[in-house]
């Protein structure tokens, strides 16, 4: 059913009784075009563009819970695309377009809201460091400016701009970076898939891939087997998992990574601020809660929860900074598992096997690139070639030394 004002009108002097269910619950095929491993905003996405944009529509999203379980219903919805190499920057600012026309395009309220994102700079060589950065960013088109101790102090008061061992001495701006409502991305996406005929199967665990003699001929899931041409890997943090039901390793590590919530406080915040020195993030939701989070646990684990060591980091962090945080209580956390890759960027690839593809390797980024990530996912799926913007997020970027390392980190999953 369409969402316009009118409805909205109506529905309201009947009672609020004629909403229809928002997806179907279909039964599994026998058969499909493609089948989509992980119901997240990236396999939604994937099958929502493959629809609309490339015209196939026999295509079942098979997840193991349901809609919105995984990452994309728990991170701290941040998008932007402020990314320095030219094998993210222009795939990121791409994303950001798509968000920006989502809500139109999908006719589903997301709350997209461009409200700026703050990485603060604390010294000299930082803000040499993120001049090179806003200047990569304009060169592909993204807005970017450099603020000095004084604008920022007008935007955000409460910040501790003398801190002892951080002083703020300035920021990069995106002020078209934000938030969006992240788990109406997920229903947008999967109201948008199902309307042209997608198949969204929950509750349907994919426990193997059906391999013959170097081509995938399906899957088989805890509601029976299903055939497929081509099977699109989709998992996010379960990627390593998925990817060994194909005999696959891939170059990935799975770490929890946690999220924070305070009470409702009035409107604060101008936008997103990162303290990226202080391990520390924050925005604010419409709500009003203080939405935080900061390093990855740094351990392995498919658990979706951390532990207490990360909560007194990110605290401290909030506090160093912001110290008006510690009056606030905070009302809820949580943990999602993420795919950090070695180099910290993505992979949108197809494999060693013919027609099965992976889609993995977000770390804890993933969020902000779920259009562009559908988008050139679905792409690569209906044409058989890259995406231009995705076009540097192989598998074997390793073996040819063409790493993607925005942090410059090296080869440590748990660093980027
Ligand atoms: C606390 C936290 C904060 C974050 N903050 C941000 C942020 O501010 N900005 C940003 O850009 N990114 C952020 N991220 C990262 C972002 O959420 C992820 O990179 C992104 O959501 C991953 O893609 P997805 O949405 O498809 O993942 P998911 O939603 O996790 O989708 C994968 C799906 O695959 C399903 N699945 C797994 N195994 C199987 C199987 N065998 N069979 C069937 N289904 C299976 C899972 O159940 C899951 O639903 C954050 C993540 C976390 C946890």
């Amino acid at each position: 059913m369409g969402y316009n004002a009118f409805q909205i009108f109506w529905q309201g002097l009947t009672g609020n009784k004629g909403w229809k269910p928002v997806w179907r619950e279909p039964e599994p095929k026998s058969e499909y075009d493609v089948i989509i491993i992980g119901g997240g905003g990236h396999g939604l996405a994937t099958a929502y563009y493959l629809a609309k944009e490339f015209g196939v529509t026999n295509v079942a999203v098979v997840e193991k819970g349901w809609i919105g379980s995984g990452n994309i219903g728990r991170n701290t919805t941040i998008i932007r695309s402020n990314y320095l190499l030219p094998g993210n920057q222009p795939f990121y600012e791409l994303s950001l377009k798509l968000w920006e026309d989502l809500e139109q395009d999908f006719n589903y309220n997301a709350m997209v809201s461009q409200r700026s994102i703050l990485n603060l700079i604390h010294s000299d060589p930082q803000r040499d460091a993120f001049a090179r950065r806003a200047n990569a960013m304009r060169l592909s088109g993204a807005d970017s400016d450099l603020l000095g101790p004084e604008e920022i102090r007008e935007l955000c008061p409460f910040l501790d701009y003398d801190n002892a061992r951080f002083p703020i001495r300035g920021a990069l701006r995106q002020k078209r970076g934000g938030t969006v409502r992240h788990d109406a991305v997920a229903w947008g996406y999967a109201r948008g898939a199902d309307s042209r005929g997608v198949d969204i199967l929950q509750n349907c665990e994919v426990t193997g891939i059906d391999v013959e003699d170097g081509v995938v001929r399906g899957v088989q899931t805890s509601r029976g087997p299903i055939r497929a041409t081509k099977v699109a890997m989709c998992a996010a943090g379960n990627a390593g998992r998925v990817a060994a039901l194909a005999g696959m390793r891939l170059p990935i590590e799975s770490h929890v990574l946690q999220a924070f919530v305070s009470e409702g406080l009035k409107p604060t915040l101008p936008g997103v601020i990162t303290f990226g020195a202080g391990h520390f993030y924050v925005s604010q939701s419409d709500k009003g809660g203080l939405v935080f989070g900061g390093d990855i646990d740094g351990y392995n684990t498919y658990a979706q929860r951390g532990n207490l060591p990360v909560v007194e980091d990110v605290c401290e962090g909030g506090m160093a900074i912001m110290p008006m945080i510690g009056r606030a209580r905070l009302l809820r956390m949580w943990g999602g598992v993420m795919d950090m890759s070695m180099d910290g960027s993505p992979f949108i690839d197809r494999t060693h096997i013919d027609g099965l593809f992976v889609n993995a390797g977000w770390c804890y980024g993933g969020f902000k690139a779920t259009p562009a990530s559908g988008y050139c996912y679905a792409h690569l799926l209906a044409r058989g070639a890259p995406q231009e913007t995705a076009q540097y997020f192989r598998l074997d970027r390793f073996r040819r030394g063409a790493m993607i390392d925005e942090k410059g980190q090296g080869a440590q999953p748990n660093l980027h």
